[in-house]
């Protein structure tokens, strides 16, 4: 059974629609991310789930129970704020037991919680300083242990790694995987950075306009976007167009491609083709390098045909201006929807 299940939920502010979910649910114990651009309405609906936000319409099951009347305190969700939202006037140990005793009224069970919460987090050397004096890692552990602390069914995160930099970021994340398998609470992330949702998620959910626009495992709809907005938000591909030929293949400026299903004879058809599908060096198209920047481990060549704009992946520098060929591989390749 989904431990989180959404039906119909629509918010608006003024005129504006910022959110309209026909069906989501969340199978217990998953790890999904919610991924979307900014303005998308990922806070909103972070906080529609947590009861921070009351929705105009739709309902809300937590665990099989509606909940829209329930206040925040009593849905069992955890919450890690964009920004993080710590009381800065209390210590960390102050932070994580507001309203702690209201779930444990025995002293000593709190005492205990607290205890296992701090060790699990790392956070123990510092529960009596207060925010202000922490790094940002260490304040983005509390944030985690406020939430984690109560033992939510449910934990939100907002954006959290946002303000972290880049070695931060994997080794927080990965307290956040290992935490999440430890105590198998089912987890949303809600970000805007695909990496992030890549390397945490079971699942990704693509938000766009205030609604769910395709679901899937990163490593399905990275391979199979689905559309043109999934397609340029989950990879660095270029999005091709083409027309189909008598023998099936889309004759495109990179050459024919073999399609999996789609448009007939002569109709148009538009395919994503990823840096990692693209050799330089050899092939049967020319191309200029436009620009080569170095990625860690490869370089990223952007290469034009024509008008067309190609990204690929390169061993070795090539100097802007250079005239090369290349080949797209022959992955038979699902053309994009381009509506959504
Ligand atoms: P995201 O988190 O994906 O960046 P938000 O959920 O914060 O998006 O916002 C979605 C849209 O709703 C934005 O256009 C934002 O300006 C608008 N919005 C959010 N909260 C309010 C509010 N309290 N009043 C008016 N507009 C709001
Ligand atoms: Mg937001």
């Amino acid at each position: 059974m989904s431990l989180l299940s959404l039906t119909g939920i629509r918010k608006r502010y003024g005129a504006r629609t910022v959110l309209d979910i026909d069906d989501f649910q969340l199978e217990q114990g998953c790890f999904f991310a919610l991924l979307g651009p900014s303005g998308s309405g990922k806070t909103t609906l972070l906080r529609i789930i947590a009861g921070l936000v009351r929705p105009d319409a739709g309902e809300l099951r937590l665990d099989g129970k509606d909940v829209l009347d329930r206040p925040p305190h009593e849905r069992g969700v955890g919450v890690v704020f964009q920004g993080l939202a710590l009381w800065p006037h209390l210590t960390v140990r102050g932070n994580l037991a507001l309203g702690l005793d209201r779930d444990l009224p025995d002293p000593a069970e709190r005492t205990e919680r607290m205890r296992a919460t701090a060790a699990a987090l790392h956070i123990e050397s510092f529960l009596d300083s207060r925010p202000g004096a922490l790094s940002g890692g260490e304040r983005q552990r509390v944030a985690l242990a406020r939430a984690l602390v109560r033992r939510p069914a449910l934990l939100l995160l907002d954006e959290p790694f946002s303000d972290l930099d880049a070695p931060l970021r994997i080794s927080v994340g990965r307290l956040v995987k290992d935490l999440h398998q430890r105590f198998g609470m089912t987890t949303l992330l809600i970000t805007h950075d695909r990496q992030d949702a890549y390397l945490l998620a079971d699942r990704i959910g693509l938000l766009r306009g205030g609604r769910i626009v395709g679901t899937g495992a990163p490593d399905v709809l990275h391979a199979d976007p689905g559309s043109a907005f999934a397609a340029s938000f989950l990879t660095d591909a270029a999005l091709i167009s083409g027309t189909v030929a008598e023998d099936g293949l889309l004759e495109t400026v990179v050459g024919r491609l073999p399609l999996e299903g789609g448009p007939g004879v002569g109709e148009r058809a538009l395919v994503a083709l990823r840096p990692e599908e693209i050799t330089l060096g050899s092939g049967d198209i020319r191309g200029t390098v436009a620009a080569c920047e170095f990625a860690g481990g490869a370089w990223r060549c952007r290469v034009h045909v024509g008008e067309t704009e190609l990204v690929a992946l390169h061993a070795s520098y090539i100097e802007p201006g250079t005239e090369t060929l290349l080949q797209p591989s022959s992955t038979l390749r699902r053309p994009l929807r381009e509506d959504v």
